[in-house]
C-alpha cells in the first residue's frame, strides 16, 4: 500500500471491509468504481473503462456513473446478482483536512432493495433465511421494503418439499442458508432453475443458539421469545437471528424499520403446493411468466400498491379457517351492495400512495422533499376513505375503520413546512415554506434580495461614474464583479480593484461588492444548512408516527383488496359461495375466470361439480382432447381457491367444503429438469401427492401416466384411482382427465367413483365442442377428428383412418385411446403382442397344469413375444 496515493488508500481500506461488494466511491458528481470492480461494472453496464493515477507504476483501471443517476446502474448490477456498496463523502471538501473522509452508507443487495424505483410496485421484495435439519427447517422472510416479517417452522417429514413450497410462494431475490443446506439436492436444483435469486452461505457459528436469540430479543425491544411467538422454534430462531444479523450489517440504521414479526403455519392455510401454483397459473402465467392470463390478473382491481402486495398475499395464501373467510366475504358482500360507496372509496384510494415504501425511506432518511409531499398528497386523501369507512356495517370493514387514521398532523405539518413544488433535493435550499422558521425567513429574504441589492449598487455605480453599460455579473473564481468595457475605461474611479482583462473589458470588484457577496454567500449557506436541519426535524417527527402510519397502510391494503373483490365480483357477475365443512364441493354453473375473461365472445359454457366424501369422490373425466377437460378441472380448484381467499366465484352457486390443500399433477411440456425425465418428474409428483394428500384435499390429475407405454401407464393410472378410492386415510376429492377408457370401468367397480364425460358431436367428419360436463364415459376419442380441426395435412387423416380400421380389424376393436390419445401413446406393434400374450397368459389355471403343460405354455408365450 506504500505507495498508493492517500485517497486510494483510503479507497483500499474501505474495499478491504466490503470485498463481497461493488464499492460505488464517491468523487465529485461521480461514484467511481476501481480495479476489479471497474472490470466487471464496465462489461456489466457497458461503461467507458478509464484510468487514474494512483501513485502506483500501472494507472488503476476505472469507469464511473454520474451520482444523480446512480440508481439505474445500481439496479442493473442488483438484477444481475451483484451486491453493491454506496460509499459518500461525509465531510464537506471544504472543510476536509487531507483526503475528505467516506463511509459506506448503503448497500444494497438482491433482497435488500429499499429505493421504490427499483422495485416492481405491486410485489413484495422478499429476502429470506432457512436454516435446514434432516427432521425440519426454519424460514424466516423479510421486506425491509415494507418492514414485513414472517416467519414459520416445520417439523414435518418432507423436509425438501416443504422448503420448495414455502420458497415459491414468497419467491425470495436473496436466501441466507447454512452449510448442511447444500445437502438438499432437490431444493437446490429447485432454486437454481426456479428460483433466479442469489445464495449467501452462512457461517455455522452465526447459528449459536443464545446468541441468536439475543440479537432477537434486542432487535424487537422483548424479554422473552414467547412474545414473538418464537418459544420452542429451534430452527426458526435460527433463520430469524441470522437473517437480522444480515440486515443488521448491510442496512445500518434502516434496520429500526423491522419493527414487527408474525409467524405462520401451514395449517392456517390453503396449501398449494408449488406445481399447483404454477400449472393453475395463480400469479404467472407457465409459458410466458406473465401477469395477463393468470388468477391475479383477473382479480386485480386494486388502486393501491399496498394493495397490490397484499392482494398477491391473499393468493399466495388462501385461508383455511370459516370464520376468517366468512369475515372477508361479510366485507366484500356490503362493498358489492354498496356500489356507489364502492365506486367512491376506489377513488379516494387512488389517490393513496405506497406509505409502506415511503416511510421506509422516511426511517432510512434517504426520503427527498417531493417524497414527503406524497405523504402529504397521500393524507389528504384519508379523510373522504375514513368517511366511507365510517358508514360501513360489516365487522371487518368496522374493524379497518377503527384502524385507520386520517394523519391529519402529519399533513398540516408537512403542508406548513414544505413549498408546494419542492425541488427533488435539498441541496440549493428552496424547500422549507415561509413563515415556518423566523431564522430562516431572514436567511431566504438575504438570498432572495440579493438581486435587488445587485440591481441597485449597478445602478448606483453608473450614476455616480457616468458608464452607461456598467454590469456587475457573478462567475465562481470572482464572486461578484463589475464588467466595464474597453471605450469607457478612463471612467473607472480609484476604489475600482482590477481583477481580470478580457478582450473588450474589464472586471473589477469593490469593497461594498465584496461585502454584499460573503453576506449573500453566507446566508444561502446558511440557509441550505438550516433548511436540512428543519427538514431531518421534520422526518424525525413522520419517523416516529410509524406505528400510526403502518396500521393505516395496513388498514389502506385491506380495503383496496376487498373492493377490489366487490369490484370484480360486479364485472364479472360472481356469486358469494357458501362455506361448510361437510365434504361436499357443489358448484352450479361454474366458468373459468380466466379462460371467461379473456374469451373476447364472452361465449364461455359454464359446468357444474359435485364432488364429496363417499359416492362422489373421484370424477374420472373422458373426452376429446380440446373438448375442454383441463379447463373444467382447473376451473374447479381456482373457484376453491377463490372461495378460500374470500372471493367472490364465477358461478351461478356455490357450496364449498373447506380444502386443505390442492395438488395438481397437469401434463407440462417444460417439465425437463436437469437428468429427469418427464415420466419421472411425473411419477414423483403422483407419489408426493399421495403421500400428502388428505380426505380434504382436492387433487386434479390431468392424464397421468402418459409418459410411458400404454399398459404401463394404464396401470399405474388405475392403480392410483383404486389407492385414492380404497385407503381408508385418503380419500381426497378427485378429477381425474384421461384417455384410457379403462378407467371409466371402475365406476362399476368402487363406490365413489364415477364417470363424465365432456360432450361432443359428431357431424360427418368434423366434431363441433359442446363444452358441457355430461354423466358416462366417453364413446370415442376422435383424436383423427381434431387432428384435422387442427389442421393436420388431409393426405395423413386419411392414412390414419385406414391404419386405424385396420388395427380394428387385427386385434378386434382395441380401445381407442391406444392408437389415438395422447401423443406419446401410439401402439406398438410389441405392444399388441404383450396384450395377446398377457391374455394366454391369463387364461392359464397354474393349479392344473403338468410340468410338460407348463414347460408348453412357456414355449407358446415366447413366441408370441
Ligand atoms: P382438453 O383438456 O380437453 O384438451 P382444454 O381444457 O385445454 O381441453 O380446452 C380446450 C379449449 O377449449 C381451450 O382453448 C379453452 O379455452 C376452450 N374451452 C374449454 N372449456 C370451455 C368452456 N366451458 N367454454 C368455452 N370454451 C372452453
Amino acid at each position: 500500500m506504500g505507495k498508493l496515493s492517500p485517497m486510494m488508500q483510503q479507497y483500499k481500506e474501505i474495499k478491504e471491509a466490503h470485498k463481497d461488494y461493488i464499492l460505488f466511491y464517491r468523487l465529485g458528481d461521480f461514484y467511481e468504481m476501481f480495479f476489479d470492480d471497474a472490470l466487471t461494472a464496465s462489461r456489466e453496464l457497458e461503461l467507458t473503462l478509464t484510468g487514474r493515477d494512483c501513485g502506483l507504476e500501472e494507472r488503476a483501471p476505472m469507469c464511473g456513473v454520474p451520482h444523480h443517476a446512480c440508481d439505474v446502474y445500481v439496479k442493473k448490477l442488483v438484477e444481475k446478482g451483484y451486491k453493491v456498496a454506496i460509499c459518500e463523502q461525509v465531510e464537506s471538501p471544504y472543510e476536509a483536512k487531507g483526503v475528505v473522509k467516506r463511509e459506506v452508507i448503503r448497500i444494497t443487495t438482491p433482497g435488500t432493495i429499499v429505493e421504490g424505483s427499483m422495485l416492481p410496485e405491486g410485489e413484495n421484495n422478499y429476502i429470506a433465511s432457512v436454516y435446514y435439519d434432516i427432521t425440519g427447517f426454519g424460514i424466516c422472510f423479510a421486506d425491509i421494503s415494507t418492514g414485513e416479517v414472517l416467519f414459520t417452522e416445520s417439523r414435518d417429514e418432507s423436509v425438501e418439499r416443504g422448503i420448495i413450497n414455502e420458497l415459491s410462494k414468497f419467491t425470495p431475490a436473496e436466501l441466507l442458508v447454512n452449510e448442511k443446506f447444500f445437502d438438499c439436492k432437490e431444493a437446490g436444483e429447485f432454486l437454481k432453475q426456479k428460483l433466479n435469486c442469489v445464495v449467501d452461505p452462512v457461517d455455522s457459528e452465526e447459528y449459536e443458539a443464545s446468541a441468536c436469540v439475543k440479537t432477537i430479543l434486542s432487535h424487537f425491544k422483548k424479554t422473552s421469545l414467547s412474545d414473538l411467538g418464537l418459544e420452542d422454534q429451534e430452527f426458526a430462531v435460527y433463520a430469524v437471528g441470522s437473517l437480522l444479523n444480515y440486515l443488521r450489517q448491510t442496512q445500518k440504521e434502516g434496520i429500526n424499520r423491522i419493527t414487527g414479526i408474525s409467524s405462520y403455519n401451514e395449517e392456517q392455510f390453503l396449501s398449494i403446493d408449488f406445481t399447483a401454483r404454477r400449472n393453475l397459473e395463480l400469479t404467472e402465467t407457465i409459458r410466458t411468466q406473465e401477469k395477463r392470463g393468470t388468477l391475479l390478473w383477473v382479480l386485480d382491481k386494486t388502486k393501491t400498491a399496498m394493495g397490490k402486495r397484499l392482494l398477491r398475499k391473499y393468493l399466495e395464501q388462501p385461508l383455511a379457517n370459516i370464520p376468517q373467510i366468512t369475515r372477508r366475504q361479510a366485507a366484500v358482500a356490503e362493498l358489492f351492495e354498496k356500489s356507489i360507496d364502492r365506486i367512491e372509496l376506489a377513488e379516494a384510494l387512488s389517490g393513496v400512495y405506497d406509505l409502506q415504501r415511503l416511510m421506509t425511506k422516511v426511517v432510512y432518511g434517504t426520503v427527498n422533499p417531493r417524497e414527503m409531499q406524497a405523504l402529504s398528497y397521500t393524507a389528504s386523501h384519508l379523510p373522504q376513505v375514513k368517511e366511507l369507512t365510517r358508514t360501513f356495517s360489516s365487522a371487518l370493514l368496522r374493524d379497518l375503520d377503527v384502524q385507520l387514521d386520517t394523519l391529519s398532523d402529519i399533513r398540516q405539518l408537512i403542508d406548513s413546512a414544505i413549498v408546494e413544488d419542492p425541488p427533488v433535493s435539498l441541496k440549493d435550499g428552496g424547500v422549507i415554506k415561509k413563515g415556518y422558521n423566523g431564522d430562516l425567513d431572514e436567511l431566504q429574504d438575504i438570498h432572495a434580495n440579493a438581486k435587488g441589492y445587485l440591481a441597485d449598487i449597478e445602478q448606483r455605480e453608473k450614476d455616480i461614474t457616468g458608464i452607461k453599460n456598467l454590469r456587475i455579473s457573478y462567475n465562481r473564481v470572482f464572486g461578484y464583479f463589475i464588467e466595464v468595457t474597453k471605450s469607457n475605461l478612463n471612467l473607472v474611479p480609484d476604489r475600482y480593484i482590477r481583477k481580470q482583462t478580457l478582450v473588450n473589458c474589464e472586471r473589477y470588484i469593490t469593497e461594498e461588492l465584496k461585502e454584499l457577496e460573503s453576506k449573500v454567500l453566507y446566508a444561502t449557506d446558511k440557509m441550505v444548512a438550516l433548511e436540512t436541519e428543519l427538514y431531518n426535524e421534520i422526518r424525525q417527527i413522520v419517523s416516529d408516527k410509524l406505528p400510526v402510519i403502518e396500521r393505516t397502510a395496513a388498514a389502506v391494503a385491506q380495503l383496496d383488496v376487498l373492493q377490489s373483490f366487490a369490484q370484480v365480483a360486479a364485472d364479472h357477475n360472481y356469486v358469494c359461495p357458501q362455506l361448510s365443512v361437510n365434504g361436499e364441493i357443489q358448484i352450479i354453473e361454474g366458468r373459468h375466470p380466466v379462460v371467461e375473461a379473456i374469451s373476447s365472445d364472452g361465449a364461455f359454457i359454464p359446468n357444474d361439480v359435485f364432488l364429496d366424501r363417499d359416492k362422489n369422490k373421484i370424477a374420472i373425466i373422458t373426452g376429446p382432447n380440446m373438448a375442454g377437460k383441463s379447463t373444467y378441472m382447473r376451473q374447479v380448484a381456482l373457484i376453491v381457491i377463490m372461495a378460500q381467499m374470500g372471493s367472490f366465484v364465477p358461478a351461478k352457486a356455490a357450496t364449498i367444503s373447506l380444502v386443505d390443500k390442492v395438488f395438481t399433477r397437469v401434463g407440462a411440456s417444460d417439465d425437463l429438469t436437469a437428468g429427469q425425465s418427464t415420466f419421472m418428474v411425473e411419477m414423483s409428483e403422483v407419489a408426493h401427492i399421495l403421500q400428502n394428500a388428505t380426505p380434504n384435499s382436492l387433487v386434479i390429475l390431468d392424464e397421468i401416466g402418459r409418459g410411458t407405454s400404454t399398459f404401463d401407464g394404464m396401470s399405474i393410472a388405475e392403480a392410483v384411482v383404486e389407492y385414492i378410492v380404497r385407503e381408508k386415510n385418503l380419500g381426497c376429492k378427485t378429477l381425474f382427465a384421461t384417455h384410457y377408457h379403462e378407467l371409466t370401468e371402475l365406476e362399476n367397480e368402487y363406490e365413489g367413483v364415477v364417470n363424465y364425460n365432456i360432450a361432443v358431436k359428431k357431424r360427418g367428419d368434423d366434431i363441433i365442442f359442446l363444452r358441457k360436463i355430461v354423466r358416462g364415459g366417453a364413446d370415442d376419442s376422435y383424436g383423427i377428428e381434431v387432428a384435422k380441426l387442427a389442421g393436420v395435412p388431409g393426405k395423413v387423416i386419411k392414412r390414419a383412418k385406414t391404419i386405424l380400421s385396420e388395427l380394428e380389424m387385427s386385434v378386434g376393436k382395441p380401445d381407442l385411446t391406444y392408437h389415438i390419445g395422447a401423443e406419446d401413446d401410439q401402439i406398438s406393434f410389441e405392444d399388441q403382442q404383450n396384450e395377446k400374450a398377457l391374455g394366454r397368459l391369463k387364461k392359464l389355471d397354474a393349479d392344473s397344469l403338468t410340468p410338460r403343460e407348463a414347460l408348453e405354455a412357456l414355449y407358446e408365450l415366447k413366441a408370441i413375444l
